[in-house]
């Protein structure tokens, strides 16, 4: 009697599973079972060594998406360490290669420096594209990922509540990839 009942309430039991999975699959990712959340912010490693003039500009970068969200830091990397990320000054305009999640190239563009772009938010911007981000153009200056569709007059350097909300649901899950991407500004 007692195993008869057991098999009658695998159904329920496989059924609610289904029902909490499809859930998550709605809402957003921070609503995932505990399990598959991170414990700790993943650490993304950058090497400014080839952004010339741009490193203090990168360093700010970094340092906005760190007060900005929590389940990612971007930090330099040591000396001797293999960085997730380079950013390499050069003349062309500001670009991302992406090799995934957290990882790739950034090139810091003269172009649009000499364009009147600022620096911070261009820094930002391309470390968004490693992050995940897609751009958003024409976009306000609220929008990071905007980039330079918000004119050379827009010098916010910060991701609006959608845009740290996206890292966080990115970085926010175990195991969590994005396919290789360029990004042409
Ligand atoms: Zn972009």
């Amino acid at each position: 009697m007692r195993s008869s009942k057991i098999v009658r309430a695998l159904p329920a039991a496989v059924t609610a599973v289904l029902a909490l999975t499809a859930g998550q699959a709605v809402a957003a990712p921070a609503s995932a079972a505990p399990a598959e959340r991170t414990a700790a912010a993943r650490v993304v490693t950058y090497d400014a060594g080839g952004a010339a003039e741009f490193k203090d500009a990168v360093a700010k970068g970094a340092a906005i998406w760190n007060e900005s969200v929590v389940n990612v830091k971007l930090q330099p990397a040591a000396s001797g360490q293999r960085a997730n990320v380079r950013i390499i000054a050069d003349n062309g305009w500001p670009r991302t290669l992406s090799t995934g999640l957290g990882s790739g190239t950034i090139y810091f563009g003269r172009q649009a420096v000499d364009e009147g772009h600022n620096t911070v938010r261009i820094s930002s911007h391309e470390l968004g594209h490693i992050l995940g981000l897609p751009d958003r153009k024409p976009g306000p200056c609220s929008s990071l990922m905007s980039g330079a569709s918000a004119g050379t007059s827009c010098t916010n350097p910060y991701p609006n509540a959608a845009e740290k909300a996206e890292a966080e649901g990115s970085f926010g899950l175990v195991g969590a990839t994005a396919a290789p991407r360029t990004y042409q500004d």
